[in-house]
């Protein structure tokens, strides 16, 4: 075991602050990775702040992050996809059993063993598991993902979270050339989308409730864009959409843009706001429209999205912040002010 650096909350209403935990000495199998950067995700808030204490309650001390890049500082001896010095990067999982039906088909996410970067029992430790709001993280390699070496590492840490959790429904629900594509809440998961649904060939039209928004979607990749709070402007999009994905992080009328898809259209939900939201059956009855959800995406899945963004050339939108600004950086998020996810350059936490 060895000490590292950290950035924790020690209960619901705190305010994350400078603290020091313990990291498992590297196994055979584990990568050690000094984190350059780590992205914040709104789960991160929900987490530290207990909002989802019905489904995953949030044992404390808590250390967020999951959107993580960094170099690796060391490998063990059964590593062979890494070596010390590579760019790497970590996302929202850490280990998961490898043999259940899910894990052989390449969904890790859907593991019943699974176990996620952080507030998850951590089978080394006995304790929970820490996330990226610190110095180092030590990860199987088989959770290890490469970056393309022409991508920002700032921009790339986003693509952890924010990126496969917008591309993998895409791709579940035939998102290509010539379909209608909508997508809701241009936040750090919503801009994401914006760019994949548009860089793979969709007509993408964005639904914001922040009309200062609206060149920045067109900018990212956005055809057209909608000021959800205006009723006519919604209701010239009724029964058009193929797909709709929905990223906002807190209450609102799921109903409104049901109403928006056409026949057989689905809108999947990524966006897992505090509280449960209101379902009108005649909405998905008339249409035999589809509602579903999708969590982040497995690990092949993840490394196809980043050599994608490689491609491409493809990272987020990022405002770089030291993590001294983290809690104001929460305080903006919850009045939707980011633009378009906050990016911790870890460096700063040597100074703390
Ligand atoms: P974010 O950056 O804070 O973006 C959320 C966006 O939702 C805001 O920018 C805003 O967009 C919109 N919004 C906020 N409050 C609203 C309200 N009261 N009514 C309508 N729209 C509102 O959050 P994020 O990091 O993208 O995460 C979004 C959600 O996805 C969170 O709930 C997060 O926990 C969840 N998430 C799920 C997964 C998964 O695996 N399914 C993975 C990561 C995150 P506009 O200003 O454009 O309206
Ligand atoms: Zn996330």
């Amino acid at each position: 075991m060895y000490n590292a650096k950290a950035y924790s909350a020690a209960s619901a209403t705190s305010p994350l602050a400078h603290t020091t935990i313990t990291r498992r000495d590297p196994t055979d199998s584990d990568v050690q990775i000094e984190i350059l950067f780590c992205g914040i995700c709104h789960s991160d808030l929900h987490q530290v702040r207990n909002e989802w204490s019905g489904v995953m309650p949030t044992v404390y001390p808590c250390v967020p992050g999951h959107e993580i890049v960094g170099r690796v500082t060391k490998v063990g001896s059964a590593v062979t996809k890494f070596k010390t010095g590579d760019l790497a990067a970590v996302g929202c999982m850490v280990d998961s059993d490898g043999t259940c039906p899910e894990c052989r088909e390449g969904l890790e996410q859907f593991c019943p063993n699974l176990t996620l970067t952080y507030n998850f029992p951590d089978k080394h430790t006995g304790g929970v598991t820490y996330g990226g709001y610190s110095e180092s993280v030590v990860v199987d390699q088989r959770f290890v993902l490469r970056v393309p070496s022409n991508l920002n590492p700032a921009g790339a840490a986003p693509l952890l979270c924010a990126g496969i959790t917008t591309w993998s429904p895409m791709h579940h629900w035939g998102v290509t050339k010539g379909k209608k594509v909508g997508v809701v809440g241009l936040g750090g998961l919503g801009h994401m989308g914006v760019k994949f649904a548009h860089a793979l060939g969709a007509r993408v039209v964005v639904f914001t409730t922040s009309p200062s928004k609206k060149d920045d979607a067109l900018r990212l990749g956005a055809d057209e864009v909608v000021i959800s709070r205006n009723a006519d402007e919604m209701a010239k999009h009724a029964g058009s959409f193929d797909f709709i994905l929905d990223a906002v992080s807190a209450d609102h009328d799921i109903n409104a843009y049901i109403g928006l898809l056409r026949r057989d259209g689905n809108l999947t939900l990524v966006g897992a706001p505090e509280k449960p939201l209101a379902l009108a059956a005649f909405g998905l009855i008339m249409g035999r429209r589809s509602l579903s959800g999708s969590p982040i995406g497995g690990i092949a899945e993840t490394q196809e999205m980043l050599d994608f963004c490689g491609k491409h050339n493809i990272t987020s939108d990022v405002e770089v912040i030291p993590i001294q600004k983290v809690n104001e950086a929460y305080e903006r998020l919850v009045k939707a002010d980011v633009k378009y996810r906050f990016s911790i350059d870890m460096a700063s936490l040597k100074a703390a």
